[in-house]
């Protein structure tokens, strides 16, 4: 549950600052970690400054993470249902084609609005936007190279890193955002690829394998795990699997890659059964590397003030997001937790709400996950694997969408809701959802879970009808005692 405690510094007030003079908080990165701290420490009365080196803000999230891919996402689905679903619906269109080109256009203009967007917020905020690579030289100074080619020293009572991620590196395979790419890469590619192959079917390779799939490509998915979706529910990645399967995409499980090449403009990659075994190679157009990412800590001046790495190359805090220096704090991708923006954010306010005098926090058994597939796959708290681990007594209940009203009506009836529940309590201890607009859905999970509710609170809470929503809230009927409508 949230803290009690909300007060800030009485002084609170928005403070317009120069360059040169002294700053209560220097942010290195401005991601949606570093970019939401900055306006909210000067939001608190702190003089901030918000370094960041990419020449736009947003971090990863806007410019080559969430949005674009999201918007990706958004636009090959209309045109999967152009192509395949308006017929059956009653609705009569010439020749449905892909215009590529137009597609990454709106793509980087909602990029470019929303990053441009940022800058105006940090404006509004007066927090100082530098231009450049940030250098912690000392616990109180930050030096910036600047895009200008100008160098500059930042004196500040307080340093916030939130330097986020960068793809891991596979190794033996070498990058060319081209053939080999990673997200990045994937996002920008100029042509349909005939073959692609997914080196990892985690939630960015699904995504963005799922976005070519649509467009044409043959995607195959290698993944080393016997399953998908990054340790999401067992029973959802199997439903999940299949949907994407009957979509046309192929998955290779339980599967590692062992090598590549690249001949007559192809690349080859040599794989062979994770438990060992008979090898295959398999050869594509593109190869898109989404095995994960790791911190990005290069040139940032840590070892300059003892601040230290685990062994995951994550920058070290403690609960309050203290480094070793008590007035140096960590947020977002590059430190402890899942890689999330809304994670990211969350923590940002928090470290900021310490560094002003209050007290932060961030639930982190509460902190959602959506896979923007189409059906869109969402959940928050524990798996049920992780529950039987636990050894909690539990009750599970579940309600498919084929049988909700809604889902019919669109005739979008792919998924199910899953909820899970201490057994004694009714507690809620995770939700699971596999459905269309499943990531708006799991706002009313996270919310019930944030405030300890039951499944019968949930159960009895009147929800409008006819919404997709009525399938989370029969999930929670089954759960204490019998859905109505299934
Ligand atoms: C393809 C893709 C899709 C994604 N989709 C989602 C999604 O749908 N939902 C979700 O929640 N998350 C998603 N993510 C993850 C999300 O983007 C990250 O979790 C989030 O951006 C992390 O925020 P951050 O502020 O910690 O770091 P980042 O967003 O990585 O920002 C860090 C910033 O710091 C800058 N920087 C680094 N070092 C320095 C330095 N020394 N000086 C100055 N600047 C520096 C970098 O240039 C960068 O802009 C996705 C990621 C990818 C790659």
């Amino acid at each position: 549950m949230r803290p009690v405690s909300r007060a800030y510094p009485a002084t609170a007030r928005l403070y317009s600052s120069s360059a040169s003079e002294e700053k209560d908080l220097v942010v290195i990165g401005g991601g949606p970690g570093g970019y939401v701290a900055a306006i909210k420490a000067a939001q608190l009365g702190l003089k901030t400054a918000c370094v960041e080196r990419r020449g736009a803000l947003g971090g990863t999230c806007l410019n080559v993470g969430c949005i674009p891919s999201k918007s990706l996402l958004h636009n090959t689905h209309l045109l999967h249902q152009a192509q395949h679903e308006f017929k059956k619906r009653g609705i009569e269109v010439g020749e449905v084609r892909a215009n590529l080109e137009q597609m990454m256009k709106q793509k980087e203009a909602a990029v470019n609005a929303l990053t441009r967007g940022v800058e105006g917020l940090l404006k509004k905020n007066k927090v100082d936007y530098v231009k450049g690579h940030g250098r912690i030289v000392s616990a109180n100074e930050v030096e910036v190279d600047g895009l200008d080619g100008k160098k500059q020293t930042l004196r500040t009572k307080n340093i916030l890193i939130a330097t986020g991620s960068e793809p891991t590196p596979f190794p033996g395979m070498e990058i060319d955002e081209k053939q080999i790419v990673t997200s990045t890469g994937a996002l920008s590619l100029t042509e349909v690829p005939k073959k692609m192959i997914v080196i990892g079917g985690g939630v960015i390779g699904l995504e963005l394998g799922s976005v070519w799939n649509r467009l044409g490509a043959e995607v195959t998915v290698v993944e080393y795990m016997d399953a998908i979706g990054a340790g999401m529910d067992g029973t959802m990645a199997k439903q999940f699997h299949k949907l994407l399967a009957k979509q046309g995409m192929k998955f290779k499980l339980g599967t590692k890659v062992v090598g590549s090449s690249k001949e007559d403009g192809r690349v080859k990659v040599h794989v062979e059964s994770a438990k060992g075994g008979a090898s295959e190679t398999l050869e594509a157009d593109v190869v898109l590397l989404s095995v994960g990412r790791r911190p990005v800590t290069d040139n940032l001046g840590l070892e300059s003030v003892g601040i230290e790495l685990d062994e995951r190359g994550r920058v070290k805090i403690d609960q309050e997001f203290r480094t070793q220096h008590p007035n140096i704090r960590c947020v977002g991708d590059v430190t402890y937790g899942p890689m999330l923006a809304h994670k990211a954010e969350e923590e940002g306010i928090a470290a900021v709400e310490y560094f002003a005098g209050a007290h932060g926090h961030v639930n982190y058994d509460v902190i959602p996950s959506v896979i923007y597939t189409h059906p869109e796959v969402a959940w928050c708290g524990k798996t049920e694997e992780q529950v039987k681990a636990s050894g909690i007594k539990y009750k599970v209940g579940t309600f498919p969408f084929l049988a909700n009203s809604r889902a019919k009506t669109n005739d979008d009836t792919d998924g199910m809701v899953k909820v899970i529940a201490d057994a004694e309590t009714d507690r809620m201890l995770g939700a699971h959802i596999i459905g269309p607009n499943a990531g708006e859905m799991i706002a009313e999970a996270v919310l019930a879970m944030e405030y300890g509710a039951s499944s019968e609170d949930v159960a009895r809470t009147c929800h409008a009808h006819p919404t997709l929503s009525e399938a989370f809230k029969e999930a929670c009927l089954a759960t204490y005692d019998k859905s109505i409508n299934f």
